[in-house]
């Protein structure tokens, strides 16, 4: 497996191409924005690319979504149904945060907690994390100890719960249920900022402890 982040948007979200090695397939997560970029990096990596993976339905995970699907004829899985909402609110997000305009979209699957997506030949856990939006789900792949949590975590931090359906103790949970379950040794990737570990959060995270 191979990954590459693409900080995209003015909120510097962490789109990720992920590459399985073996089949040169690729998924991209989370294509909040700057689309033509993500396609030209896309070419440049000479990979196939036959996915994309939601997070959640915020504008900086979100908002290139449609275009890309469009573009490129690609099926969207994730999010969970319950961020339904914030689709269909993509075009109010980007004029609220002054972004280009963003389309809603219909998931080709929704996903639920404890299903598995594949890429190539990569396969990851899905965990339905509620509690920044109703809808969020991880992305977790044992092999590579290596999971994708959108906004639930951070280094250092959890997600924001001041949004609409938001909640802090839901979050928590989450957290508590879906992520810390998981080895000391485990990297992940957030939306924003650097890439930790499980153990790192565990022993120094103020949200967490
Ligand atoms: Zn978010």
């Amino acid at each position: 497996m191979k990954v590459e982040i693409i900080p995209v948007t003015p909120f510097q979200q962490n789109c990720s191409i992920i590459i399985c090695s073996e089949t040169n397939r690729a998924a991209i997560v989370d294509p909040g924005g700057e689309v033509e970029r993500l396609v030209d990096r896309i070419d440049a990596l000479g990979v196939t690319l036959e996915k994309i993976l939601i997070t959640h339905a915020h504008i900086d995970h979100a908002g290139g979504t449609k275009d890309l699907a469009d573009k490129l004829d690609l099926p969207i899985e994730g999010p969970q149904q319950e961020d339904i909402f914030w689709i269909d609110r993509l075009s109010d997000q980007s004029r609220m945060f002054q972004f280009p305009e963003a389309k809603p979209f219909v998931p080709t699957r929704w996903l639920e907690h404890d299903d598995t997506v594949t890429v190539g030949n990569l396969t990851f856990d899905v965990k339905h994390c509620p509690g920044h939006t109703p809808g969020h789900v991880v992305f977790i792949n044992h092999e590579n100890k290596l999971a994708w949590v959108g906004d639930v975590l951070f280094k250092g931090s959890m997600g924001r719960t001041d949004f609409p359906r938001g909640d802090h103790q839901t979050l928590i949970d989450s957290i508590h249920s879906s992520l810390m379950t998981l080895p000391d040794d485990y990297q992940f990737i957030s939306g924003h900022g650097d890439i930790s570990t499980i153990g790192h959060e565990r022993q120094t995270n103020p949200y967490i402890r």
